[in-house]
């Protein structure tokens, strides 16, 4: 896929017009008070070009998974509004109402420069469903749709994708870079390419390795998924995590990556455990793992070669874990791989979930090019899939 002709704020006009955009502000949220606002720090720029541009700004988000009546309470946005105020300085109107009649007047009374908030799309069980008449009832309120919501990119809904039906339809700067930061380093990438794959299971990853293998000139893989790897070269891995079912689909890959001469990087050396505990005993592992132990991270000796093949390259895409970075004593292996890529002069592009959590936390955030703000959406974007949030905005 290829997003780079699509559509930004800056190519339309919007003096004087009402503008819906559909942000990110699924924000995690303890006894109703926002515990990290980070999304909706992230969506100011957007709101504020608007703003600043003469549009009367209609914003709309998801927030959790409201079910019934009683759990629709823990997901109003009312405190996301309350929260953008403070941020913006800036009084963001906030209404209950979605698509009914108060909605409608808040939006038809707004200025120009004014901002106003509806109430959580999933209350309609109609957005997820994408369906047409709530997605036209969520345009009326509009003359444009901006979507900048990459988190939901990868979901056709109807504030994602069904509204662009009935409006022009642009991005916003948030997915505007996520297209052009993931998409140059895809379509034409400085080399030597790197990939780095962890986390959980190959079969999560599978998508993202078969479009990257012929794209990257080194592939690298740790986490859980590198046993199921290990297994297939006929490493003994002991009781780590790993799938049974696709030792067959990883030795292909591994054959496929020889006879395309790509440099495929896997651990040669473990940190393992005797439970699957943070006080468990551990114990370094070099080539197999003993019955009885299992890998929880990459040992020192795999942690220098993923280092090495960080350093020289021009292009690095990370996303996932090299080991149970939740528990300390099995995260110095994701450590070693963030502080490898921070170090290096290459164009750094981190997928969201646990691997920009982790480059976050360990402060080494503003030396990577780009941190993915959707983990689902960036991965789909690195496979190569169609994203319903961005496909459906209008061409240049
Ligand atoms: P993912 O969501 O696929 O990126 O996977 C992240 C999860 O993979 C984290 O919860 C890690 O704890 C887990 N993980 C990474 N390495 C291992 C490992 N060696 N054994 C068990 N779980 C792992």
């Amino acid at each position: 896929m290829n997003y780079l002709n699509k559509k930004t704020i800056e190519d339309i006009d919007v003096k004087g017009k009402k503008v819906l955009v559909r942000c990110d502000f699924n924000v995690p949220l303890t006894d109703g008070a926002i515990v990290d606002d980070k999304r909706i720090r992230e969506s100011i720029p957007t709101i504020k070009y608007l703003a600043d541009n003469g549009a009367g700004i209609i914003l709309c988000s998801h927030l959790g998974r409201p079910k019934d009546e009683e759990s629709k309470k823990a997901c109003t946005l009312a405190p996301v509004a309350a929260r953008l105020s403070e941020l913006m300085a800036k009084e963001v109107k906030f209404t209950t109402d979605i698509i009914g009649d108060e909605a409608h007047a808040m939006a038809a009374a707004l200025n120009p420069g004014e901002i106003m908030l509806i109430e959580n799309v999933r209350f309609y069980k109609e957005e997820t469903k994408n369906d047409p008449d709530f997605a036209k009832a969520l345009a009326s309120l509009a003359d444009i749709f901006v979507n900048d919501a990459f988190g939901t990119a990868h979901r056709a809904h109807a504030s994602t994708a069904g509204v662009a039906d009935y409006l022009p339809a642009v991005c916003g700067y948030l997915i505007q870079k996520e297209i052009a930061v993931m998409g140059n380093a895809l379509a034409d990438p400085k080399r030597p390419f790197v990939a780095i794959l962890g986390g959980a299971k190959v079969s999560d990853k599978i998508g993202v390795i078969t479009n990257l293998i012929d794209k990257v000139d080194t592939l690298i893989i740790g986490g859980a998924m590198a046993y199921t790897f290990n297994a297939a070269r006929g490493w003994k891995i002991g009781d780590s995590k790993f799938e049974p079912d696709k030792v067959e689909l990883a030795k292909e890959i591994l054959a496929k990556a020889q006879a395309k001469g790509l440099k495929f990087l896997l651990p040669v050396d473990n940190v393992a455990a005797d439970e699957f505990n943070v006080n468990a005993n551990t114990k370094v592992f070099e080539h197999g793992i003993e019955d009885g132990w299992m890998g929880l991270d990459i040992g020192p000796k795999t942690q220098k070669i993923f280092a090495d093949a960080v350093a020289d390259a021009g292009t690095v895409i990370w996303n996932g874990p090299m080991g149970v970075s939740e528990m300390p004593p099995f995260a110095h292996g994701t450590i070693a791989v963030a502080k490898a890529i921070a170090d290096s002069n290459s164009v750094s592009i981190i997928g969201g979930g646990d691997s920009a959590a982790a480059v976050e936390q360990l402060g080494f955030a503003d030396k990577m090019t780009h941190i993915s703000t959707g983990g689902g959406a960036s991965l789909e974007f690195l496979e190569g899939l169609e994203l319903p949030g961005i496909a459906c905005l209008d061409d240049k």
